[in-house]
């Protein structure tokens, strides 16, 4: 039989359909897949003890004749920042350690009525603040592309998962960039959705304002199947937007199939020079845009001014509403408690807080705390949230001459564990290209554009589009990765060392 774990999520289901294969040996060969090489890759958190039990009880509907959802039988990986009642979410933290949410996240209680198999926990920067995994509290995740580098963050875990085959899709939860980075350094693909598409209902949250759940996946399609079964409007959001959306898979099918390409208007930001990119990172973005071009895009140089100016607002604006939100973190509601002997509520909190958060935690609430004080609101918060608005007309600029906006998804490929831990500037900077998106509120997709020259590891295309176009970042992205695949001759994960294949 063929290896269940090589198949997408959308072969797995068509599978599972036809009755070829059953939700329990899907998710066996998955959960072996974990026990082999979790151990290097340390993707997981926690991984599920009733998986197969799950999985059992959909195959049992089936035979019933039940009608069931199109990834019905399908494992599923969950970023620890949702909550789920069945097994602990720490949002990679100490001060989460073991605690059991009393409800499910909309998004996990939407997958489970999907019928998609929850595989376990993965791992993430503590409060998803980072881009490489190295701030969790428990250890970091490796890539599977090379053990030495991080497999980017904040969902590292989400992203390593998928591109180990421990699982076909996993959620994620992108604030700032961290589904669609992971998947650049990973060979994976990410889709950050419109702010409002899906809901943060049981999402820990970073920073409200930009906070948005969505999927990760090894294709444009499996990417859209599983935001078909979480996304749409929300009454326990109060920012979730009431609409009704498209099938993103229909879409997705669609660019696979057509001709998309042809007209479409593709923006590249005429202030992002390719100085500020590793070349391998470059070279491959440019030769996707070739691509396009000779299947009929039109690339088309667009101003957006304020974009470079974006991570220094959203190092204000972040830290402000994370301060805000990780106030709820006292040591009476939630997890860890450190008793101090004779001591005040004050001492016992303040004891429970420098035990519970790493140092990245602490310098962003001390960031966010200072931007918010009254003698520097005016020249911090506020400045930052004009630069935002900004960067939204920006954005509405541009879309008025194009259809979508490409940049490389980030300026460098995976570094190596270690290499920027000590320079949190350095780590910020990673993230140039990912955070407009989060500030204007605009949906953005990174898909594989292929393997830098000067280092044989994976480089993602980001491609961004107006709020409410997400399908349009599915039926583009699934035909540029149509291409893609055949120029490459298969997937790029094919080509992943620690999986067997060869550069
Ligand atoms: N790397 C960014 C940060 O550190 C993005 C994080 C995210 O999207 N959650 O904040």
């Amino acid at each position: 039989m063929t290896d269940l774990t090589r198949l997408t999520a959308a072969e797995l289901a068509a599978a599972l359909a036809t009755g070829e294969i059953s939700s329990v040996e899907a998710t066996r060969a998955h959960l072996d897949r974990i026990a082999a090489v979790d151990g290097d890759v340390h993707a997981f958190l926690h991984v599920s003890d009733h998986a197969v039990e799950v999985a059992a009880g959909l195959d049992r509907r089936r035979a019933a004749g039940e009608t069931l959802g199109p990834l019905a039988g399908v494992p599923l990986a969950i970023k620890d920042v949702l909550v789920t009642t069945d097994m602990p979410s720490t949002s990679g933290s100490k001060i989460l350690e073991g605690f059991l949410s009393p409800y499910d996240a909309t998004v996990v209680a939407r997958a489970r009525a999907a019928g998609l198999v929850p595989l376990g926990k993965t791992n993430m920067d503590e409060f998803a603040m980072g881009s490489s995994t190295e701030h969790s509290a428990y250890g970091p995740t490796h890539n599977p592309w090379d053990l030495d580098r991080i497999p980017g963050g904040s969902g590292g875990g989400s992203a390593a998962a998928v591109a180990a085959f421990e699982s076909p899709v996993a959620l994620g939860s992108d604030t700032g960039g961290s589904i669609r980075q992971p998947a650049h350094v990973t060979g994976t693909v990410g889709l950050k959705p419109t702010y409002g598409a899906v809901s943060r209902y049981g999402a820990i949250a970073l920073a409200s304002s930009l906070d948005q759940v969505g999927p990760v996946s090894r294709t444009v399609l499996d990417a859209a199947l599983v935001h078909d079964a979480i996304g749409g409007h929300d009454p326990h959001d109060a920012t979730s937007l009431s609409e009704a959306w498209p099938s993103f898979a229909e879409a997705a099918r669609e660019g696979a199939r057509g001709d998309v390409l042809k007209g479409l208007r593709v923006g590249v930001v005429r202030e992002l020079p390719d100085s500020g990119f590793q070349s391998g990172v470059s070279a491959s973005f440019h030769a996707a845009l070739q691509t396009m071009e000779a299947h009929g895009a039109e690339i088309v140089e667009v101003s957006a001014p304020h974009f470079e100016y974006g991570v220094a607002a959203y190092y204000l604006i972040l830290p402000a509403e994370a301060s805000s939100n990780l106030a709820k973190f006292d040591s009476v509601r939630f997890g860890l408690r450190v008793e101090v002997a004779g001591g005040t509520v004050e001492d016992v909190m303040a004891a429970s807080r420098e035990a519970g958060f790493g140092d990245e935690v602490k310098r962003r609430i001390i960031l966010g705390t200072y931007a918010l004080s009254a003698g520097y609101y005016d020249a911090y918060y506020g400045s930052a949230q004009k630069v935002r608005t900004l960067i939204q007309r920006d954005f509405d600029a541009a879309f008025a001459q194009v259809d979508v906006i490409a940049t490389p998804t980030s300026p460098t490929t995976a570094f190596r564990l270690g290499e920027r831990i000590d320079d949190p500037l350095q780590m910020y900077l990673n993230d140039v290209t990912t955070i407009p998106a989060n500030l204007a509120g605009i949906p953005g997709i990174s898909l594989p554009s292929g393997l830098a020259e000067e280092d044989g590891l994976p480089v993602g295309i980001q491609f961004l589009a107006p709020a409410r176009e997400d399908a349009r970042l599915y039926r583009v992205g699934a035909a540029l990765e149509a291409l893609l695949v055949d120029q490459w001759g298969g997937p790029l994960l094919d080509r992943a060392p620690v999986l067997g294949g060869s550069r």
